[in-house]
């Protein structure tokens, strides 16, 4: 391999990188999770600050997380465990979906949370 070959790859491999890291940097970030029963808004957590939230509905149970930065579903009484089996969201309208217990939990307000917090 000649020396200007080897100078073109590291410039493509470093340009590559480069455009991955933008990548991750400017997608949008959700801030909040927003818990949905029945089609109905519940409630709403910051996505930094960690913790355990109950829902329970009908009868049914299902038990959410929030850990650095991401939420997913720890516990639920549905039959299928679809939810508990999914990863944990993070990004802006990222959402797990409890299909049994008509439970969904969304990731939403990447800036535009961020611009009513300094409205308010
Ligand atoms: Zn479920």
């Amino acid at each position: 391999m000649k020396k200007n070959d080897f100078y073109l790859i590291g410039g493509i491999i470093l340009f590559v990188f480069i455009g991955f890291l933008f990548m991750i940097i400017f997608r949008t970030e959700g801030s909040q999770v927003l818990i949905t029963i029945d089609g109905k808004e519940h409630k709403t957590f910051n996505l930094n600050e960690d913790t355990r939230y109950e829902i329970l509905h009908d009868g049914e149970r299902n038990v959410l997380e929030i850990k650095d930065g991401y939420v997913r579903m720890i516990e639920a009484s549905c039959p299928d465990k679809l939810c508990v089996k999914h990863r944990g969201i993070h990004y802006d309208n990222e959402s797990i979906t409890c299909l049994p217990n008509r439970v969904v939990l969304r990731v939403i307000g990447g800036e535009e949370s961020d611009l009513d917090a300094i409205a308010n």
